[in-house]
């Protein structure tokens, strides 16, 4: 059997499968696969195979690699051989897991000698890729293995019918890791251990303190999600004025979900999403009557939600018993920190106390992000319980391959022979330690993997960080463009063989002319893609400063058409001299700026605090119903240039924007329907020279969900099929799976 059967209790499930169906034979880890030879009654074998993948454990995916008759041994017992090397591996490391039911069960359990133990784990569930260091995937090669295991626990451990059979990061109170408060601020009395620790952090946490709290893939900045003092707090000691921050509910009811429902529309897809063995934070509207401050999420229509996915998480939510801000304990942009040491020096200004464990944490893991968007969960960013993810392929590399992904929510991928992994997000490659995280993920997967990358594939852009890394590796490099990544990503999701017209719509990404694309529209497959449309290229006033300054993108559109820009910003004027010189004023077809541009007309945003903060302003303020039947949205013309590529004009829609009379809520939505309207327009144009199979969306700019609907809904309505990624982000946290799948077939 391959797949992912190492790690997740699958031998123990074959042995007790092969009890119950009177075989004899044996069961044996192989590196990366599980060999079984069985024999017995015709009809009970048959049955006994067709369970090795229907019954088979919950976390585990199996399937068959090979199955053949083997000669009659003498019956006897079923048995349990030790793991052996295999000629050809094909290792799996598995994500991090949540706290299963059963071992919930028991933590609740006065009689149960994990009863609140924090650490608590089985096979089915607990940590795995955060502490694993080497594989195989053995206690001795993870971080529990400075924990000795106590006699009740090897027990459990060496008895193939205990649900606990081989569990790595098997612990108990009296042999595993423990916790530790530590109060910054007050006086060392206050700081405790065990129970008590955990006591103390639910008493700050009511003050109206921020506790730092470790939890699987780093740390947390955790408070009261219901006191808007302490989310003040948080926000202006960690300069974060606006980001919408998370909130972990309590586990509540039948399902666990009733707390959510009291705050938020719950569909059954989020229900489904929400739930899933990754517990990821999903996006999900909130009900007009919530009790949730705005400041969670100021000027926003959905709260960043996720269930209690630790043992810990668990019993700090029961005990607190109301929902909590849980953001990420780093640094902005940084990756989550990990270290106990490093976590008090670096968000001590920030946290007044501390619930640090002693389970050492191998490398960070973000809490994973998903949108639904109609009517399914998109990836906005992979990250703890996802990640790493495991693709197979459905062709062979000739050699393995490292891609370094982009500068911006950086991740990396891996591929060698069929297979792809894609490294849980990283972070924005401009600090310190998103460089040290980024090379030790590279080592890393590496490692783990047993695969040494033979060429590296990096974006075009030679001032990313990751590029000018990649160029220091003495390995062949391929560069490629942002938006063929952005397409060639999709196109493997939803179908290598179709012929593609795809909309990569981002921030900013280099291209082929040396200008800034972001609005470009590509036709063809991976390895092959032509532009075939764009918008109509204006210039961007302080380049890359303009994506943190949407005025900056309204006052360039003003200014390319003769308009007026009154701005409180002081330097406007010295501004506009320079953007009419042409000084860092780069030439650019963005269509994230055109939404920075809209949020910035109608008076949402000036300066972002946060990167996309102003195309979420604009997304959450096209709140009018009725102008999707308006029909006055605005036409955007369409005219073939030179170089025969489609350009968009956006005039008309500066002009609709500036109409001060006609309410916000109606300009916002019908900015969307414009842009929705002008992809069909687009697709109806070029279809008609250059034919293809189906329609893709993507990059960063269909995150947005009202845009993407629409646009979906409008393309089915027209004929086209549509397409909007799902597994890995469209955002640049999917870029560095594109550039595996863009390189391997410029080669293969
Ligand atoms: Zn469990
Ligand atoms: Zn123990």
């Amino acid at each position: 059997m391959g797949g992912r059967v190492q790690g997740v209790g699958y031998r123990a499930f074959v042995f007790n499968l092969a009890q119950q169906y009177r075989l004899s034979g044996v069961v044996q880890n192989l590196t990366g696969e599980v060999r079984i030879d069985a024999q017995g009654e015709t009809g009970l074998l048959d049955a006994f195979a067709a369970a090795l993948v229907s019954a088979a454990p919950p976390l585990s995916r199996p399937h068959v690699v090979s199955c053949q008759l083997i000669p009659l041994r003498e019956a006897g017992d079923f048995e349990i051989l030790p793991s052996a090397e295999s000629l050809l591996a094909q290792i799996h490391v598995p994500p991090d897991n949540f706290l299963c039911e059963d071992c919930r069960r028991e933590m609740l359990d006065p009689e149960d000698r994990r009863y609140r133990y924090p650490f608590i784990n089985c096979t089915q569930c607990g940590p795995r890729y955060t502490l694993i260091t080497r594989m195989p995937y053995d206690r001795p090669n993870t971080t529990m293995s400075d924990f000795a295991l106590c006699p009740a626990c090897l027990a459990e451990y060496s008895d193939p019918h205990n649900r606990r059979f081989h569990a790595q990061p098997l612990a108990c109170p009296v042999c595993g890791p423990q916790l530790d408060f530590v109060a910054v601020h007050r006086q060392a009395n206050e700081n405790a251990s065990r129970d008590a620790a955990l006591a103390s952090c639910v008493a700050a946490i009511r003050r109206g303190e921020t506790a730092a709290v470790k939890g699987i893939g780093g740390y947390h900045l955790i408070c009261d999600a219901l006191n808007p003092a302490a989310i003040a707090q948080l926000r202006a000691s960690k300069h974060r004025p606006h980001k919408p921050l998370a909130v972990m509910f309590p586990w509540q009811g039948e399902d666990g979900l009733q707390r959510v429902r009291d705050e938020l529309q719950l569909d059954a897809v989020a229900q489904a999403a929400l739930r899933d063995v990754s517990r990821p934070i999903v996006l999900i509207p909130r009900r007009a009557d919530s009790t949730l401050p705005d400041s969670i999420a100021p000027g926003l229509n959905e709260i960043g939600t996720m269930l209690p996915y630790s043992p810990l998480h668990h019993l700090l939510l029961d005990s607190f018993a109301g929902p909590l801000v849980a953001t990420s304990g780093n640094i902005s942009g940084e990756p989550v920190l990990t270290d106990n040491a490093e976590a008090q020096a670096r968000l001590g200004k920030i946290a007044q106390s501390f619930l640090h464990h002693n389970r050492t944490i191998a490398r960070p893991a973000d809490d994973s992000v998903l949108r639904v968007i109609d009517g399914k969960p998109r990836m906005l960013r992979a990250g703890r319980g996802i990640a790493p993810l495991e693709i197979d392929l459905p062709f062979a590399l000739p050699q393995p391959l490292l891609a370094v992904g982009g500068q911006m929510k950086n991740s990396i991928a891996l591929a060698w022979d069929k297979r792809a992994v894609l490294s849980p997000h990283i972070g924005d490659l401009d600090a310190p330690r998103s460089l040290e995280i980024f090379e030790q993920v590279i080592a890393d997967l590496q490692q783990l993997y047993d695969v040494k990358a033979q060429a590296i594939v990096c974006d075009a852009h030679p001032g990313y960080a990751g590029s000018r890394w990649a160029a220091k590796q003495g390995l062949p490099l391929h560069r490629v463009l942002h938006h063929h990544a952005h397409a060639s990503a999709l196109a493997f999701e939803a179908g290598l063989e179709k012929t593609w017209l795809t909309f990569t719509w981002d921030g900013v990404g280099l291209g082929d002319d040396d200008t800034l694309w972001g609005g470009e529209t590509l036709s063809g497959r991976p390895g092959a893609w032509r532009r075939v449309a764009s918008f109509k290229p204006f210039r961007l006033p302080g380049g890359e400063r303009a994506g943190r300054e949407p005025w900056r993108s309204a006052a360039a559109l003003c200014w390319e058409c003769g308009l007026d820009w009154h701005s409180s910003v002081r330097d406007a004027v010295l501004l506009k001299s320079a953007w009419q010189h042409g000084l860092n004023a780069p030439v650019t077809s963005a269509v994230g700026r055109l939404f920075d541009a809209a949020s910035s007309l109608l008076g949402l945003i000036d300066t972002a605090s946060h990167e996309g903060q102003g195309p979420m302003l604009l997304e959450a303020a096209a709140t009018d119903e009725a102008a999707q039947h308006d029909l006055a949205m605005t036409d955007l013309p369409l005219h073939k240039n030179d170089n025969g590529l489609l350009v968009a004009d956006w005039t008309p829609l500066l002009h609709a924007l500036r109409r001060d009379e006609v309410p916000v809520a109606k300009r916002a939505m019908q900015f969307h329907l414009s842009l929705a309207n002008l992809i069909v327009k687009q697709a109806q144009r070029i279809h008609a020279d250059t034919p293809f199979d189906a329609v893709g969306l993507t990059g960063g700019v269909f995150q947005n969900r009202l845009l993407a609907e629409l646009a979906l809904r409008q393309l089915a309505a027209a004929g086209f099929e549509a397409h909007l990624p799902q597994l890995a982000p469209c955002n640049d946290g999917g870029l560095a799976f594109g550039q595996l799948m863009e390189a391997a077939h410029r080669h293969g």
